[in-house]
C-alpha cells in the first residue's frame, strides 16, 4: 500500500476571516482538526463563540449597508464572480488535494468537485446579467413592476461532505445577488474553506462581503441562526439539525432554505437496460464514499431479475478499490471522521440481523487503522428495517425485491425522506407515471445523478424545505418588492366627508 499523503505547506492553524482580516476567536478558543486517514490532529482551528459571530455579522451588515457590493451593477458583480471561477479552476489540483486530505474523498472524485465549484460561480455570474423581472400593465390605469433587492446578511451553514463544492453552491448565488455573508463550515472539514478568503481577495470582492467563522454547530451555528441581524439562513445538513434550525429561525420569520438528508430509492424494473442500471446503482451508492445526500442507498429490484442483479451488484461491490484518498486508483476512500466511521459500523452491525450480507460487513481488509469501510451490500431487506429507513451516509446499500409497479411505488415512498429517486425502465409511460408518483424533490430516469444547474434542487418530507438552483436561488436570496404606478385619477372613495352625526344618534 502506498504511503499516507500529506499536502505540502499544510497550515497548522486556521483562523476566522472577518472584515477582510484573519483573526482568532476573541477568547482564544480553538478546536482540533483531524485527517481521516491517520485520525491524528493536523491543525487547530479558531472555535467561534457568540462574540465572534457578533463581530462577523456586524462586518457583513456594514458592508451590506455601505456598499459598494450591494449597490453594484449586476455586470460588475458578474465580473468578480467570473474571476472567482477562473481562480478556483486554476487551483483545481491544489484544492482537490486539500479536500481529499481533509475529507477522505478519493482524489479523482475531489477533482470533479473543484470543477463543479468553479461552475457554480460561472453559472450565477451569467444568470444575474441575464436575469429580468416582470412588469404588468392594466391599460390606461396602472403599471406594476418588480423591484428585486438583495436582502442583507445571509448565514450559510454547510456540511462536511464535499464541503468546498457545497459552500460554492451557497456562496455563488448569495453574493451574486448582492447580499453579504457569514459562512459557518462543518467543523470536521474546515481546510478547503480556509482558501476562500484568498480567492475572493484576488478576484476583487470588497471587504466585509464574505466572512468566515469556524466552530461548532451548537455554539457558532446556533448563535448565527438566531442572530437578529441575519434575515436569511441557508442550511445543508442532517434532518434533525434542520428541525432545530427551523425552530430557532421561526420566531424571527427568517427566509429559510433547508437541504437535508435522504434515503433515496433506485428502482430497477426487469425491462431496464440492466448493464446501465448496474453501473449507475453501484456508482450511486458508493461514489463519494457513500457520503452523499442523494445516494441511491435503497435499491429496489423487480423479482424477475432480482437474483441475478443482486449477485452482480455484490460482485461489483467486492471488487471496488478501497484505498488511500490520495491514490488515483481509489474508488472508496476513508470516511470523514472516527465518529462517523463508528456510526456507519454500528449500522452495519444492525444490518446483519436485518438483511442477507453479500459483500463487506465491516472494516475494509488491509486497513487496520483509518476510517475505511468495506463497501457493504445487504439483500432481502424488509421495509421496516432500520437500514431501509434510516440514513447511514456511508458505503452501505439495502436491496429489496418487488413484484408490481404498485409495490415498487409503495416501497419507494416508504421512508420519511424524499430527496432523490432513480428509475430504470425501458417503458416510457411507466417511467413518467412512476416518476410523477414518487415523493421526492428530484427524479432521474435511466440516469445517475447528473444535474443541470438550472434545475430546482431540494427535497420533500424530511429531506428539506424550499428549492435552490437556477432562478430559485435568485428568488431565495432576494426579495421582490412590487411597485404600482397609477396612470389615471386616484379614484379613492371619499371617507370622512359626510356631515358629522350628532352624539347619541347611533
Ligand atoms: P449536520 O447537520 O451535523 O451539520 C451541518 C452543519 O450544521 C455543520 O456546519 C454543523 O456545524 C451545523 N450545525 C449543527 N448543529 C447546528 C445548530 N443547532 N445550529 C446551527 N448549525 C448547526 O450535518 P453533517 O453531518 O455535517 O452533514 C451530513 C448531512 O447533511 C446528511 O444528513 C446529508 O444527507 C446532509 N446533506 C444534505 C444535502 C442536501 O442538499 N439535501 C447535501 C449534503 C448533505
Amino acid at each position: 500500500m502506498s504511503k499516507h499523503f500529506v499536502p505540502e505547506n499544510l497550515p497548522d492553524h486556521l483562523q476566522h476571516y472577518i472584515d477582510g482580516k484573519f483573526v482568532d476567536s476573541i477568547g482564544g478558543k480553538t478546536f482540533e482538526v483531524q485527517d481521516p486517514v491517520s485520525n491524528q490532529a493536523y491543525a487547530t482551528a479558531a472555535a467561534g463563540q457568540p462574540e465572534d459571530v457578533d463581530v462577523a455579522v456586524a462586518a457583513a451588515k456594514r458592508a451590506f449597508k455601505e456598499g459598494p457590493w450591494s449597490k453594484m451593477l449586476p455586470r460588475e458583480r458578474s465580473r468578480v464572480l467570473h474571476k472567482i471561477a477562473d481562480i478556483v479552476e486554476s487551483r483545481d489540483d491544489e484544492l482537490a488535494l486539500l479536500e481529499s486530505f481533509d475529507s477522505g474523498l478519493p482524489i479523482t472524485q475531489a477533482k470533479g468537485q473543484a470543477r463543479r465549484a468553479a461552475e457554480n460561480f460561472r453559472f450565477f455570474a451569467d444568470l444575474i446579467v441575464a436575469q429580468h423581472d416582470n412588469a404588468t400593465k392594466v391599460p390606461g390605469r396602472q403599471i406594476n413592476y418588480v423591484n428585486r433587492k438583495p436582502i442583507g446578511v445571509a448565514a450559510l451553514i454547510t456540511p462536511w461532505n464535499v464541503p468546498f463544492m457545497q459552500e460554492s453552491w451557497k456562496l455563488a448565488p448569495a453574493i451574486a445577488t448582492g447580499n453579504t455573508v457569514v459562512m459557518k463550515p462543518a467543523s470536521y472539514t474546515p481546510l478547503s474553506a480556509s482558501l476562500w478568503p484568498e480567492i475572493f481577495e484576488q478576484a476583487g470582492l470588497p471587504t466585509g462581503v464574505f466572512n468566515l467563522v469556524f466552530g461548532s454547530g451548537g455554539v457558532a451555528g446556533d448563535y448565527l441562526v438566531k442572530h437578529p441581524d441575519v434575515p436569511i439562513v441557508s442550511f445543508t445538513g442532517d434532518s434533525s439539525t434542520g428541525a432545530v434550525i427551523s425552530t430557532a429561525a421561526a420566531p424571527l420569520f427568517k427566509s429559510l432554505s433547508l437541504e437535508l438528508g435522504g434515503k433515496s430509492p433506485a428502482v430497477v424494473f426487469a425491462d431496464a437496460d440492466i448493464e446501465a442500471a448496474l453501473d449507475a446503482t453501484v456508482f450511486g451508492v458508493f461514489s463519494l464514499n457513500g457520503e452523499r445526500c442523494t445516494a441511491g442507498s435503497r435499491v429496489l429490484v423487480q423479482r424477475d431479475i432480482y437474483d441475478d442483479f443482486v449477485a452482480r451488484f455484490a460482485e461489483r461491490a467486492k471488487n471496488i478499490v478501497v484505498g488511500l484518498p490520495s491514490d488515483p486508483a481509489t474508488e472508496v476512500g476513508s470516511l470523514v471522521h472516527q465518529n462517523h466511521f463508528d456510526k456507519v459500523m454500528s449500522y452495519i452491525e444492525i444490518g446483519k440481523s436485518e438483511g442477507r450480507l453479500l459483500a463487506g460487513g465491516g472494516r475494509a481488509e488491509g486497513f487496520p487503522t483509518g476510517n475505511y469501510v468495506a463497501p457493504t451490500v445487504f439483500a432481502d431487506v424488509a421495509p421496516d428495517a432500520r437500514i431501509f429507513q434510516e440514513e447511514i451516509f456511508g458505503p452501505v446499500v439495502a436491496i429489496t425485491p418487488f413484484d408490481t409497479d404498485e409495490e415498487a411505488l409503495e416501497l419507494a415512498n416508504n421512508t420519511k425522506y424524499g430527496l432523490a429517486a432513480y428509475v430504470w425502465t425501458s417503458d416510457l409511460k411507466r417511467a413518467h407515471n412512476f416518476a410523477h408518483s414518487i415523493e421526492s424533490g428530484m427524479v432521474w430516469l435511466n440516469s445517475n445523478n447528473v444535474r443541470d444547474l438550472r434545475t430546482p434542487f431540494g427535497g420533500v418530507k424530511a429531506s428539506g424545505l424550499g428549492r435552490e438552483g437556477g432562478y430559485r436561488s435568485i428568488d431565495f436570496y432576494t426579495t421582490q418588492q412590487s411597485v404600482q404606478i397609477n396612470l389615471n385619477e386616484a379614484h379613492s372613495p371619499k371617507f370622512g366627508v359626510q356631515t358629522s352625526r350628532k352624539t347619541g344618534d347611533a
